[in-house]
């Protein structure tokens, strides 16, 4: 397995697989089993794959996890080869961001909701920083976790509107045994916070099984969701979006198409993401 930290050992290494596909998984490190079912995905593929460890300044805000976020390198290098990886990039911020930046990539109304809407500028640096990632490392495909559900429907936008030739395959959502969706940050959480977290995944089932029921009122499942489970946790935002567009849907939900239900909540100071994805019978 190669490592390279210069976007000269990228092309360098493009240039001596020309003729594979090149499957990118893109990373912030801290590699979890999350991370590793996206390498299955991109394996099966059979081509090589490359995976980008890289904490993007530009997607945290001043009040974020930037400088504390989780940091493994030597761990995750070992993870990589053990599951088959042909070369991981490990740039720096100089590689990424040389000098003054004059352009970037910016997100239209898919951010106006979710976590866009409490973090601006969030989604405009995830979408600079992967449209960087893709011109360095031209890969043919490129494998995004449905955990973070806005953040493949706005690279596969991207990809759509600036015509980049990759296609953008989604991972299913990994969980931890009790449900709690796999995340780096999980890292952060004391044993209590962690037990108080897997009611996240009980209220999403829950809203899930209520509307598959004919209980179809959006506000009325997430006010009984958040009575039930949610008493103990600070609430960002949870809701149920158009899967397509990710507005919120009318309140009397439709009986066809697709629904996200998705929420971001602090468990102590510890922000975590979940969605399930659903449609009304
Ligand atoms: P991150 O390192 O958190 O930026 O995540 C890198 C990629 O892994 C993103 O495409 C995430 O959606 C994906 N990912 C993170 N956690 C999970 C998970 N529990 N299940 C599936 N994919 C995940």
């Amino acid at each position: 397995m190669e490592v390279l930290r210069t976007i000269k050992e990228v092309r360098d290494f493009k240039r001596a697989n020309r003729d594979a596909p090149l499957v990118l998984v893109p990373t912030m490190g801290a590699l979890h089993e999350g991370h590793t079912s996206l390498m299955k995905i991109g394996k099966a593929l059979k081509g090589k794959m490359i995976v980008s460890i890289y904490v993007n300044p530009l997607q945290f805000g001043p009040d974020e996890d930037l400088d504390n976020y989780p940091r493994q390198q030597k761990e995750d290098i070992e993870i990589c080869r053990s599951e088959g990886v042909a070369a991981i990039f490990l740039p720096d911020d100089e590689v990424m961001y040389p000098g003054e930046r004059f352009t970037a990539v910016r997100v239209g109304s898919l951010q106006d909701h979710l976590c866009g809407a409490g973090r601006p500028g969030h989604f405009d640096g995830v979408t600079t920083v992967v449209a960087k990632l893709f011109n360095i490392i031209e890969p043919t495909h490129a494998v995004f976790g449905l955990k973070d559900f806005q953040q493949y429907m706005i690279i596969k936008k991207m990809v759509k509107d600036l015509d980049f030739p990759i296609e953008i395959i989604g991972g299913d959502i990994i969980r931890e045994a009790g449900g709690l969706a796999m995340s780096s940050r999980n890292k952060y959480l004391s044993p209590e916070e962690r037990e108080r977290a897997l009611n996240i995944n009980r209220a999403l089932t829950y809203i899930m099984e209520r509307a598959a029921d004919g209980k179809s009122n959006a506000d009325t499942l997430i006010s009984d969701a958040i009575a039930k489970y949610l008493s103990g946790i600070k609430i960002d935002y949870f809701d149920i979006y158009d899967s397509k567009n990710l507005k919120p849907v009318p309140r009397d939900l439709p009986p066809k198409g697709g629904l996200v239900a998705a929420g971001a909540f602090f468990v102590g100071s510890t922000r975590l993401i979940d969605n399930t994805l659903f449609t009304i019978r």
